[in-house]
């Protein structure tokens, strides 16, 4: 008997989900992922239940500010962990390059070995640009998540997170830094901290943002401008939860 390489039969109703379990714990079998992502992936995946799996109005409207946000910024960059390297390497190296923003691998589960894998597969993924030096520290974090590149996340004005914690998104805003967060929790620290929250799930959010920034690339800086400055995390945030309240209340019991 062969052994398949996916147990899940392309004709079940929940594929896409168990599919990318099924990458998770490849991650996780080859050191990337770690068991605590896993755990925080079911946080991610009951909230993704409850939007509807899919791109709502309030993430593609944060997702194109977030663009023109790191195409208006100096230094972009683009923090990866390893549930991010597991799921969408590729993605975050088409968006790495398309916006001339280095991937940064950070985690909170931190070892030289561990970020070295997740560096190694995102360069196997096809991403010329990955930051992994350790070289540098942001003050007045405890955890592991303080260790950065001195050419990335340290000197960086913008910074892309997903799967962040709220501390330190509260502390790379202290810093002075615009914070760009996916988090398919709206209610997370993180969300609410965040400059810009793309409530969204990665898997999703990744791949329409390196389409978005083809576009967004032919703007004008005044066009950029005012997509950033119209812009209001605050309302967004609230879509996402009224949006939640009218489909979970919507759905036929
Ligand atoms: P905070 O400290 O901001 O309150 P948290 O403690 O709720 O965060 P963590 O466990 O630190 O959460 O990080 C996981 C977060 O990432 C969760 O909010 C979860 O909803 C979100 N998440 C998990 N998987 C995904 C995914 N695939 N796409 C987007 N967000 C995800
Ligand atoms: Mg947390």
């Amino acid at each position: 008997m062969t052994i398949p390489e996916s147990f899940v039969p392309e004709s079940h109703p929940r594929y896409l989900s168990l599919i990318i379990r099924e990458k998770l714990v490849k991650g996780f079998r080859n050191g990337i992922v770690v068991p605590e992502g896993l755990i925080a992936h079911g946080r991610g995946e009951a909230f993704d239940y409850i939007i509807g799996e899919i791109s709502r109005s309030f993430a593609v409207e944060a997702e194109k500010v977030a663009v023109a946000l790191m195409l208006l910024s100096e230094k972009p960059v683009i923090s990866v962990n390893g549930n991010a390297a597991a799921l969408v390497a590729e993605k975050l190296s088409e968006l790495s390059e398309v916006l001339n923003a280095p991937l940064e691998v950070n985690v909170f589960h931190w070892s030289r070995e561990r970020v070295k894998k997740i560096a190694e597969y995102l360069k196997s993924a096809g991403c010329k640009n990955v930051l992994y030096a350790g070289d540098a520290e942001i003050k007045g974090i405890k955890h592991f998540r303080r260790i950065v590149d001195r050419r990335g996340i340290y000197s960086a004005d913008t910074v892309l997170v997903m799967l962040e914690d709220g501390d330190r998104c509260e502390l790379l805003r202290e810093s002075g830094k615009k914070v760009i967060a996916i988090d398919l929790n709206p209610l997370s620290r993180t969300a609410r901290m965040a400059d810009v929250t793309i409530v969204n799930n990665i898997i999703r959010a990744i791949p329409e943002m390196v389409n978005i920034a083809e576009e967004l690339k032919t703007w004008s800086e005044k066009e950029l401008r005012d997509a950033v400055n119209n812009y209001d995390n605050r309302v967004v945030l609230r879509k996402a939860l009224e949006s939640i309240a009218e489909y979970v209340t919507g759905v036929q019991v």
